[in-house]
């Protein structure tokens, strides 16, 4: 997580082989600096993929995708958003999906899924590559309450598979704390007799530790070119 909460979200997916931005809601100028903790220079991002259109999920793109020519991945009605509000809009490079597809940028599959939330149409994300997988949903419900019990939902149902890690982000300032949110979601796992979970707070001012998840693939990596079925916006 280059950095999570009410101000501004992103953050960075790769394997070997692959460089992927969610999200860019932080300055630009953080978003470089951010990556460049993690080893990442900004030409090496084979994409940006949005969630939605909220200014601290996009914020920081127009200058990030002026200087870079990062393809921007995103539903059409989300695009459209981030186009009509002046942002972005004479940036080129859009891959357009429709929501509940699955895409390879390079060796990570991308499969995306509506969530509830007051944006045009907001996405989560599972990526897959190599034998791991991770979930990435942002902005779950609109009330507090509401976000802790669908938060507690999702996990809860995600249970029965294996899931070794939660990361937690986009915490209110105001109305919540990393402790309150740890001690909720640790509650709500060890009733469900999950104890051996780790658990995690991302924070608005510091990129996360590196979570490592399974092991990349050996061998040279083919480039599949699906990229080209994208239709451009
Ligand atoms: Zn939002």
């Amino acid at each position: 997580m280059l950095g999570s909460g009410s101000a501004g979200n992103s953050a960075l997916v790769a394997t070997d082989h692959c460089k992927i931005l969610i999200d860019g809601g932080l300055s630009a100028r953080q978003i470089v600096l951010r990556l460049e903790q993690c080893g990442v220079m900004p030409e090496q991002l084979d994409g940006v993929l949005l969630t939605h259109e909220h200014g601290d999920h996009v914020c920081g793109l127009e200058v990030l995708c002026r200087k870079f020519a990062v393809p921007i991945y995103a539903n059409a009605q989300t695009a459209e958003a981030v186009r009509c509000d002046g942002t972005l809009d004479r940036h080129r490079n859009w891959r357009i999906f429709r929501t509940g597809a699955e895409f390879k940028i390079c060796d990570i599959l991308v499969q995306t899924f509506p969530v509830p939330h007051d944006a045009v149409d907001p996405v989560g994300f599972a990526f897959y590559a190599g034998a791991g997988g991770l979930g990435f949903i942002t902005d779950l419900g609109y009330a507090t309450k509401m976000i802790v019990e669908r938060l507690r939902q999702v996990i809860e149902e995600l249970l029965p598979g294996k899931i070794d890690r939660v990361v937690l982000g986009h915490l209110s300032r105001d109305c919540n704390t990393p402790a309150l949110a740890l001690q909720t979601i640790r509650d709500a796992l060890s009733k469900s007799g999950k104890i051996d979970i780790e658990l995690f707070c991302a924070t608005q001012s510091d990129i996360s530790p590196r979570f490592r998840i399974g092991e990349t693939e050996v061998g040279a990596f083919q480039p599949t070119f699906e990229n080209a079925f994208f239709p451009a916006a």
